[in-house]
């Protein structure tokens, strides 16, 4: 049994030598590996979770080298092909200024994209607690008819299905398509995760409340939504609630929603049956450890080494308890 199995993308993010420049400006990218779900499943194991992560890369250096980084990290890489055609996807980025991310996927196709049905490692998703994905296993096929068979296996042996929207939109001919296409795996998704402007997009407005609920009446049963230095919000049939973020000095916020959403599944597949946490003072427990590991991931620069393991992430909770004699 695997606690967690990822599905979708894992790629090279090429990040820029300056900050404060356009893509075309920049002077030199440096490769590091990425993708939300590959990214997840890295986060999962160093909080002791089994994860596995199912996708596909080039049959070239970096294909190699990305699957040794997931082995390295203790993630199962059974699920990982290698395709003998396309190559490896990169994902060029540049930050022209603080609040603004600009992206060149090298995707057309990139072998992310060229996961077949066939080609899904049916023990691991026959024998997972969750599944867990993202919107851009649905951008094309064949990756997006796998992504529904990999739902189908995992749900029909019991499995938490999670899918984050992780809306990236000059991935999609239009939004219109984007929103069709997510909207479509609404009803297969127990957990929705989004962030407000994925909220806004899926909803048609960005009040919490009433859009998450709008959002449970298509389907899924739990709703969580990230909003970045202010916390995250939960939103279930007996509940909702509202978590400020940890206050902590950030450094790089890169991979925070990939650290948070391995830190609630992390929380939702202890003990017997998920759906047994679906309590509001349960899930504001889970909230508050999937904030912390988000804080925690904020502190660091880069991804895969600014993930916290579990004794960190307890550390930290701890530390923010008071004091029983009320010292600060
Ligand atoms: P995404 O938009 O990728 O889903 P966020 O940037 O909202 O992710 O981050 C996910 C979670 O990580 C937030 O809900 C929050 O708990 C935590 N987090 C992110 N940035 C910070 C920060 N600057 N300070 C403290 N916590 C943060």
């Amino acid at each position: 049994m695997v606690d967690i199995v990822c599905l979708g993308e894992i790629l090279l993010d090429m990040f820029p030598a300056e900050l404060g420049r356009k893509l075309a400006d920049v002077s030199a990218f440096q490769p590091k590996p990425g993708g939300a779900p590959a990214n997840a499943a890295v986060a999962a194991a160093r909080l002791g979770k089994s994860s596995a992560f199912i996708g596909k890369v080039g049959e070239d250096a970096f294909g190699h080298s990305l699957s040794q980084v997931l082995k390295d990290q203790g993630v199962d890489t059974r699920g990982v092909r290698f395709d003998p055609d396309a190559r490896t996807t990169l994902a060029f980025i540049a930050k022209p200024d603080e609040n603004t991310s600009e992206y060149v996927f090298y995707r057309n196709p990139g072998a992310d994209l060229m996961l077949r049905s066939d080609e899904l490692e049916r023990s691991l998703l026959e024998g997972t607690r969750a599944l867990h994905f993202g919107s851009l296993s649905l951008t094309g096929e064949p990756i997006r008819s796998a992504t529904y068979q990999a739902v189908k296996l995992a749900a029909a042996a019991g499995a938490l299905i999670s899918f984050d929207v992780n809306y990236r939109p000059n991935l999609w001919s239009s939004p219109a398509e984007a929103l069709k296409q997510i909207r479509a795996m609404l009803p297969n998704a127990n957990l929705l995760k989004v962030n407000e402007i994925e909220l806004e997009l899926l909803a048609g407005h960005s009040h919490l409340e009433t859009a998450c609920a709008a959002l449970i009446a298509g389907g899924p049963e739990l709703v969580v939504v990230t909003l970045g230095a202010q916390g995250s919000y939960f939103y279930c049939a007996r509940g909702h609630g509202m978590l400020a973020a940890f206050k902590v000095q950030t450094l790089d916020a890169t991979g925070c929603g990939d650290a948070f959403i391995a830190g609630l599944l992390s929380q939702l597949v202890e003990g017997e049956n998920w759906r047994s946490h679906l309590y509001p003072d349960q899930l504001m427990k889970i909230l508050r450890y999937a904030n912390a590991v988000g804080a925690l991931t904020a502190t660091q620069v880069g991804v895969i080494p600014a993930l916290p393991n579990a004794r960190q992430v307890a550390a930290f909770l701890a530390a923010q308890i008071p004091s029983p004699l009320g010292e600060g």
